[in-house]
């Protein structure tokens, strides 16, 4: 056996990494004996003991022939089938974190087995990744007697699981699930408000099953969870007609400033241009309440409750008057409010300026306020499988993208043999002048294969195209299947019998992927047709035992007509998606054959194809009617391909490269969101920026000019904005101290403000409140700052014809907006928490301002040829998307200087819970 693999090879790279295989799978033959003798309690008991030897020292790789061997008995037990040599080579490489090429029908599901089983002895988590829902649950539970009898545990992430299931899969050994749920949970376990509502533990090692579809298919469009802000548009509106009313402080006319200390204020706000900002006086918050009492927006006390975050309206309806300038700061074109960057001049399309800010000046503008649905988190599929510790892949197709995976993943690809040889026939492509003459080609080789018995797979490239062909054929009276990759169960139900005598399946190339097809159809899958879903056990033996029996003779029937024909409807504009629809004949040394029908006017032809092949075809004398084959023009179609997988390549690194400044921020932000969530001592945290704070104003105070008296007194003030300090020490007593003693008395009256808030209401009460204020305002933050990266990624583009090179614009520019936003944090944290008088403990997330109603968590496949400009969209197949309970936080209210009491929201006990839990209301934050 052995021998006839290595007399197999292809190539010296796929030679030498063979050679590595088979010494390791010899050793694992030579294990077979002594595990067949085993009972079967000993299984559970040598998985105990590998355990024990890893924990003492041992490593995995030497651990690895005797758990291979332990899997292959176990399966050989409970499956009826021995794992196959070359399967094993397969799961030696993916325990080493490669990516294993391995054709269709080969056995995958079970040569990721042992790979799985042994990385799941470091019971850090092992992640099964499937293409969808269907195949995982399949998997798993195919799997799962295998696993049981070794006493590993696993477990299933389908997307309609709530919380509490999905953490107890992921707690199993082994968990299998679709890329998209693992990526969303990862997404949603950083959008959570304590570390009990995470259901991850981490990424330790994943086995992505059709790795080439997840990483590269679909790597062309991020994993985003959305969600609608409550509609406070009408605030921003109401507050825009109430703000004219109030005045400005006056300002001394000889020094055209204001009034200082102690001297009586007349007016309702002061403020300060230089840096956009606007301060209340004790007047000016009484004139907006008495303003919202009249207009009847409240009924009591701005001071409390809901009413308090007026005050954060009012406060950008007079940034928006007062301090931004249309045609300066920002324009107004076609109904938006386009932001002008001060340094340039030039427009930022499409950013926007944040905490509400953007639509005061829409108010302002007597434009439409948008109301808008917010990214709150996103990742590539890059980025989430980049995070494993180890990662392997397994498909049937990875050899043509080898430079990709080994680039960007750094994944090699290791081709392991068939089983058997494969005997399928590949002819050349038939290539016709017009799309017409092919369609009524393929229709014709179609019904002509189908009145001869033989089965028929037909590949398109879209479900359009699938349709038409659909329509051509019941034009003839042939009877056929349509499947589209929208329902997959049913969907495997289809395409597990295309290989039954006389049948004609239509799909594109995802559907049905990962149901395999059998010659003469597929008898396990029949029975439970035929026994229905609610049959007992017994039931579906006997219907399975009688299904078998007629398909051992369609079996043989179908292998003398030549087997399953698969017929390319069009190229895809991969190689690697034409092997996959081959590679559905042919499996386990079946006989089979395949075959593309072209025409020029295809858009991979048209529009890749060039003059090349057009001249190639009239040199050859190709006439109206009449089809062309030959060796030479599959050659350039080949070559047309490839220019195509590389253009797709450079689409999705340049994407990856554009991604790669979003995900280390992503990596710190939810770094820091841990940091929080479980750090007991915030305050020290609040007190150091608070220090940080008074260094700024200290700098400014040892660097002064001005009289000891004045100096002390600007430092005073500028304190009593920032923090609402004052210090004991009278301002007299201050300016006599040395700077050393001002310093040190100065930062212990800052350390003792926080000390007596603590000592008043206790720290664990101090901490959650601030632990809440803190994530709620990461979060908004985040989220504003995931939109204007975005919108910077766009403005970037433009200065590519300015000569700059928008991709390090883009990161320099990314990095100091995201610099300023964790400053900002930062200091506005501190601020609020040195000026609020906290009154009781927060209830948790569900209190936030502005909940967030239904939130949508998508990712949608790209269609091919759907990348460039100017390039035919072919097609835009599914896109997954499930909702579930909100998790979002809105825009946080700017912190002044009063006392707040936590908003009560409107959640009903029974609602599911707003942090996204899956439980309800009442059960979880309700409590
Ligand atoms: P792939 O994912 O590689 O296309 P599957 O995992 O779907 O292949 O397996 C294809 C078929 O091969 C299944 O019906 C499975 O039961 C069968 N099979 C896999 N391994 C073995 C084996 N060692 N012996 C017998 N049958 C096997
Ligand atoms: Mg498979």
């Amino acid at each position: 056996m052995l021998q006839n693999i290595l007399t197999f090879l292809l190539g010296s790279k796929h030679e030498r990494d063979l050679k590595e295989l088979v010494p390791i799978v010899q050793k694992i033959n030579e294990l077979e004996p002594e595990v067949m003798a085993y009972p079967d309690s000993r299984f559970a008991e040598k998985t105990a003991e590998l355990r024990d030897r890893l924990a003492g020292g041992e490593r995995l790789d030497s651990l690895l022939a005797e758990a291979y061997a332990l899997v292959r008995e176990a399966a050989r037990r409970k499956l009826g089938e021995r794992i196959f040599d070359v399967q094993l080579m397969g799961a030696v490489v993916l325990h080493k974190g490669r990516i294993v090429e391995m054709k269709t029908g080969e056995g995958k599901t079970l040569a990721s087995v042992p790979a799985a089983y042994l990385n799941s002895l470091t019971q850090k988590g092992v992640h099964v990744v499937t293409v969808n829902d269907y195949l995982a649950e399949r998997d798993a539970n195919w799997m799962r007697p295998i696993y049981s009898l070794l006493g590993v545990t696993v477990g299933v992430i389908l997307s309609q699981m709530d919380n509490d299931l999905r953490k107890e899969a992921y707690a199993k050994d082994i968990t299998y699930g679709t890329n998209n749920e693992f990526g969303f949970d990862y997404l949603r376990d950083n959008m959570c408000w304590s570390p009990a509502e995470k259901v991850q533990r981490g990424h330790a090692y994943a086995i992505v099953d059709e790795i080439d579809n997840i990483l590269i298919d679909e790597a062309r469009t991020p994993l985003i969870i959305s969600g609608m802000a409550e509609d406070d548009t009408f605030k921003f509106a109401e507050v825009n007609k109430l703000v004219d009313q109030l005045v400005e402080v006056a300002k001394d006319p000889e020094t055209s400033e204001y009034p200082e200390g102690d001297a009586p204020t007349e007016g309702d706000f002061k403020l300060e241009e230089k840096n956009k900002r606007v301060t209340f006086t004790d007047q000016g918050m009484n004139h907006v309440e008495s303003l919202l009492l009249k207009r009847g927006l409240i009924r009591d006390s701005l001071f409390t409750d809901q009413n308090f975050e007026y005050i954060h309206y009012f406060t950008q309806a007079l940034r928006a008057h007062k301090l931004y300038a249309k045609d300066v700061d920002y324009v107004v074109q076609d109904g938006k409010v386009q932001i002008v960057d001060e340094f340039t001049g030039r427009i930022l399309y499409g950013r926007r300026y944040s905490e509400g800010l953007h639509q005061a000046i829409e108010a302002k503008e007597r434009i439409k306020i948008a109301q808008r649905n917010r990214t709150l988190a996103t990742i590539t599929f890059q980025n989430y499988f980049r995070m494993y510790s180890k990662l392997a892949g397994m498909t049937g197709t990875a050899d043509t993208e080898a430079q990709e995976f080994a680039k960007i993943y750094n994944l090699d690809v290791v081709v392991i043999p068939t089983n058997r040889p494969v005997v399928r026939d590949d002819m050349d492509d038939v290539i016709y002048l017009t799309e017409d003459e092919k369609l009524q080609a393929i229709c014709d080789g179609i019904a002509e294969l189908h009145a001869k018995g033989q089965p028929v797979l037909v590949g398109t490239i879209s479900i359009e195209k699938s349709e038409r062909l659909s329509r051509m054929l019941v034009g003839r009276g042939v009877r056929h299947e349509v499947l589209n990759a929208k329902n997959h169960a049913r969907e495997a139900l289809i395409i597990a019998d295309a290989g039954a005598q006389g049948s004609v399946t239509i799909a594109t190339n995802m559907a049905g992927r990962g149901t395999d097809i059998k010659l003469g159809g597929n008898p396990e899958f029949r029975a439970r047709k035929k026994a229905g879903t609610q049959a007992s056990d017994e039931v579906l033996k006997k219907a399975m035992s009688e299904e078998y029996e007629t398909w051992q003779s369609d079996y043989l029937d179908v292998k003398d007509q030549g087997g399953l024909h698969v017929l390319g409807t069009e190229r895809h504009e991969a190689r690697r998606i034409d092997n996959q629809l081959r590679g559905r004949s042919g499996r386990q040394g079946d006989p089979g054959s395949s075959r593309f029908y072209i025409s020029l006017e295809d858009d991979l032809m048209r529009l890749f194809g060039g003059e090349n092949i057009k001249g190639l075809m009239s040199r050859m004398g190709m006439k109206k009617g009449e089809p062309i084959v030959h060796p030479w023009l599959n050659k350039s179609i080949e070559r047309a391909q490839k220019k195509v997988e590389e253009r797709n390549f450079e689409v999705r690194k340049h994407l990856l490269e554009y991604d790669d400044v979003l995900n280390e921020q992503r990596k710190f932000i939810y770094q820091r969101r841990d940091e929080i969530i479980s750090d007991p001592h915030l305050t020290e945290r609040i007190i150091s920026t608070g220090e940080e704070i008074f260094a700024e104003a200290f700098e400014a105070y040892r660097t002064s000019g001005d009289t000891p008296q004045g100096r002390v007194k600007t430092l005073l003030a500028s304190l009593k904005e920032s923090l609402l300090f004052e210090p004991e020490q009278s301002p007299s007593e201050l300016a006599k101290m040395s700077l050393e003693d001002l310093n040190a008395v100065m930062r212990a009256g800052l350390r003792a403000t926080i000390e007596s808030k603590k000592a008043e209401i206790g720290e664990d009460i101090l901490n959650g409140f601030i632990r809440f204020e803190y994530l709620r305002n990461i979060d908004s933050r985040w989220q504003d700052h995931l939109e204007n990266l975005e919108a910077l990624r766009e403005a970037v583009y433009l200065r590519a014809y300015s000569q700059k090179n928008p991709l390090l614009e883009y990161k320099l520019e990314g990095f100091q907006i995201f610099d300023d936003m964790l400053y900002d944090i930062k200091t506005a944290l501190a601020k609020k928490i040195f000026r609020v008088r906290i009154q009781q403990a927060p209830a948790g997330p569900a209190t936030a301002a502005h909940p967030v109603g239904a939130v949508q968590a998508s990712h949608s496949a790209m269609g091919q040829f759907a990348a460039g400009a100017g390039s035919a969209t072919t097609a835009v197949s599914s896109s997954g998307s499930s909702s579930f309970g909100g998790n979002g936080r809105g825009a946080a209210a700017q912190p002044q200087q009063v006392q707040v009491k936590r908003a009560v929201p409107k959640v009903g006990r029974n609602d599911p819970c707003p942090c996204g839990s899956g439980k309800k209301y009442k059960y979880c934050h309700g409590r």
